[in-house]
């Protein structure tokens, strides 16, 4: 064999995984279809600070700290959710990402840019990788890092999902900086929101994700700001990219784990997926160091990651997924009276003041109205 783990894709979650197998003896290659490191990512890159201080991240690559976020209706009311420490921070993903892939460089990880994996293939005792390239890798085991693939993920026989929200963004200047703002209704987002998150007081990230119309939700989030004031330019180039809704059947095979995106580990109701697929590539890492070992990596052996990953955020996932259906299917009239209610019946202070409603855990939030849905119905 090449090596021991091939690991196919250098987003966050990819590097992270090669370097913590790295890290625990194993020789690694990492395989990234772009000619180098990412230099312009369509990410915001908000994380928050349980998943900084959990991970270490602290670096000149942090571009923002938030404390508070300001969310409008579609008519414009203002919700001020405000904590008195940070709650999240902002990452320049291109430096986060060149400080991951120094990192893993750093604990021995070999890596080829500039080559795609097309194609897997089974050998004795391991497994051969094509690429588009025409360059073949053996590994004993794979691990697949690939972001939104669903062609990588046929050609492995993992599935696909076949359902996925577009997410857009762009560098724009800023007249007023706004901290962190969450703009939503129909016009702007089908299901989800737009956003400007300041990275100093001249520039922020505009983003949007939708499940639908990304062309035109962007033009009414464009129009938004621009009316209010908080963007100067009349046109703004921005790029755009699926975010998966939904898992794939199944996480592993005979010798391939799934993490991250391509595994749809992330958060229904944001579409943030840094800090769940790091939790679960350090399952599939923790999973291969036990079996590698053993040699003993067949789907059996490894069903285990699938197991040990839903147990943690299984339940996250499947709430989540119930309250974006939810929030889909509220119109902007109702979302109005919403933000009425949250305004006026003292909801949102209160559950600020509930220090184990954290920015990732949605699940336990919603578990926390429905143990006290007088709070959200008093008023
Ligand atoms: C507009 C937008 C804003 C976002 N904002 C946030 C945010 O604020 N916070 C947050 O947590 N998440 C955010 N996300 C989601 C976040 O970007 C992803 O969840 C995260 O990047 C997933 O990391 P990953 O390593 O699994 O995949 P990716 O970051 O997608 O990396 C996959 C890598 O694999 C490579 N690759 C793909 N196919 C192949 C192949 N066949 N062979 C070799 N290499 C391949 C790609 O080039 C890429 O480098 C946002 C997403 C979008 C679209």
């Amino acid at each position: 064999m090449n090596t021991d783990v091939l690991v196919i894709g250098a987003g966050p979650v990819g590097l992270h995984t090669a370097k913590c197998l790295a890290e625990c003896g194993y020789e690694v290659r990492l395989l990234e279809k772009k000619p180098e490191a990412a230099k312009q990512v369509c990410c915001t890159g908000i994380i928050s600070t349980e998943c900084a201080s959990k991970y270490g991240f602290d670096g000149k690559y942090i571009q923002n700290y938030f404390s508070e976020a300001s969310v409008y209706s579609p008519g414009g009311q203002k919700l001020l959710l405000k904590r008195d420490t940070p709650q999240a921070i902002m990452l320049d993903r291109a430096s986060f990402l060149a400080k991951l892939l120094q990192q893993a460089i750093n604990c021995g990880v070999r890596t080829s840019f500039g080559f795609q994996a097309n194609s897997i293939e089974y050998i004795e005792n391991g497994l051969r990788i094509t690429t588009k390239e025409g360059q073949s890798f053996t590994a004993k085991a794979v691990v697949l890092a690939a972001g939104y693939n669903t062609a990588l993920s046929r050609a492995t026989g993992l599935g696909e999902i076949n359902n996925f929200a577009y997410g857009l963004q762009a560098e724009v200047d800023t007249s007023i900086p706004s901290n962190l703002s969450l703009f939503t209704g129909k016009a702007i987002s089908q299901g989800y929101f737009g956003w400007l998150s300041s990275i100093n007081d001249c520039t922020a990230k505009m983003g949007l994700l939708t499940r639908k119309n990304p062309f035109e939700c962007w033009s009414a989030l464009h129009n938004t700001l621009y009316k209010q004031g908080l963007i100067t330019a009349k046109h703004i180039n921005y790029v755009c990219r699926p975010v998966p809704i939904g898992n794939l059947s199944a996480s592993f095979g005979d010798r391939v784990l799934a993490v991250g995106d391509f595994a749809g580990q992330l958060k229904p109701t944001t579409g943030g997926g840094i800090y769940f697929g790091l939790l679960c590539a350090d399952l599939a890492v923790s999973c291969l160091d036990k079996n590698i070992k053993t040699n003993k990596l067949s789907k059996a052996n490894l069903a285990e990651y699938e197991k040990n990953w839903k147990s943690l955020i299984g339940s996250e996932l499947y709430i989540g997924r119930l309250l974006s259906r939810a929030y889909t299917g509220i119109d902007d009239r109702l979302l109005e009276q919403i933000f009425k209610k949250c305004a006026t019946s003292g909801m949102i202070e209160k559950m600020a003041a509930k220090s184990h409603l954290r920015f990732d855990w949605h699940g336990k939030a919603f578990g926390h109205l429905l143990k006290n849905p007088f709070d959200l119905v008093r008023s």
